[in-house]
């Protein structure tokens, strides 16, 4: 059964972007009978709020949004991450790093290394500093060692037979089946953090995780995330994860044409409705109804 899902992080208040994710996602679903969940990525101790969670699933339900079975909270699935991260770590796959941000900046500046740093789905492609180096007991990230995890999986050509079918389109108009391209990933992902500095799961690692956890099928989100699936599909390889298809759709801009953000306090949910717009002017306004 199509199940697709809407994954907010509760630091801020439901704006149109969010609107126009969680109705395509939804109202995909519904169409094919399908189920519809909601997941609450809650993982950033600092940004989390409890009122925003509030506000979501208020936002969600004024909209006409409904979603299948309890809400999961990220927050309760820290074992499932940890066992996870054991799992890689014990098959040689990870590796604990204890740079700064500023330490990966310089380093992945260096001139040796040919000027400006590569940019991937997280910042600046990490350099690979503490890779093969023992990195003592104090507090460390834990990061995918991503040549690893390429030849674990049966190496470059193999890795390059893995892919993720894309339902609508990525940023540069990239639809259909879409391989993964093991340089690119090298070159322009490299090894993502799995586990924060402070503890906290990072995003790709859980995200992959709760997906299978949930039974999703199909993941809808905005076309920001698209450039983070290659990796995502590849730890879902490492991992034995079911690959789940995608739907990545445009942004929303405000009039400026700038992509909505947390920022844009006056394009909330919450605000237009206090400002008396209702589901249906909001929802005709993003070309959904
Ligand atoms: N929690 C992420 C966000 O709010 C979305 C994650 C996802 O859809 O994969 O941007
Ligand atoms: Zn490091």
């Amino acid at each position: 059964m199509l199940t697709d899902r809407f994954a907010p992080s509760p630091t801020g208040e439901l704006h149109l972007g969010h609107a126009f994710s969680a109705w395509l996602g939804w109202s995909g679903a519904r169409a094919a009978g399908g189920r519809f969940l909601l997941r609450i990525e809650d993982l950033d101790r600092e940004r989390a709020r409890p009122e925003h969670v509030a506000g979501i699933l208020r936002d969600l339900a004024w909209l006409g949004i409904d979603w299948d079975g309890e809400v999961l909270f990220q927050s309760s699935r820290l074992a499932a991450y940890a066992a996870a991260l054991a799992t890689l770590g014990v098959r040689g796959l990870t590796y604990r790093c204890t740079c700064s941000r500023r330490d990966i900046a310089e380093a992945a500046s260096a001139p040796q290394e040919g000027g400006a740093a590569a940019h991937g789905p997280d910042g600046i492609v990490y350099p690979g500093t503490c890779r093969g180096r023992p990195a003592g007991d104090g507090p460390a990230a834990i990061r995918l060692d991503l040549a690893a995890a390429i030849a674990a999986l049966g190496g470059a050509a193999a890795v390059g037979r893995l892919g993720f079918t894309e339902h609508d389109a990525g940023p540069d108009g990239e639809t259909g089946r879409i391989m993964l391209d093991p340089a690119a990933l090298l070159a322009a992902t490299g090894d993502i953090v799995l586990r924060r500095r402070d503890g906290a799961p990072a995003y790709h690692l859980a995200v992959v995780l709760d997906d299978a956890f949930q039974g999703v099928t199909r993941v809808t989100r905005g076309r920001d995330l698209f450039a983070a699936t290659p990796v995502q599909r590849l730890l879902q390889a490492a991992l034995g994860l079911p690959e789940p298809e995608y739907r990545h759709h445009r942004l929303i801009r405000d009039a400026s044409g700038r992509r909505l953000a947390k920022r844009d306090r006056d394009l909330s949910v919450a605000a237009l409705r206090a400002a008396g717009a209702t589901p249906r002017e909001i929802l005709a306004g993003l070309g959904v109804v």
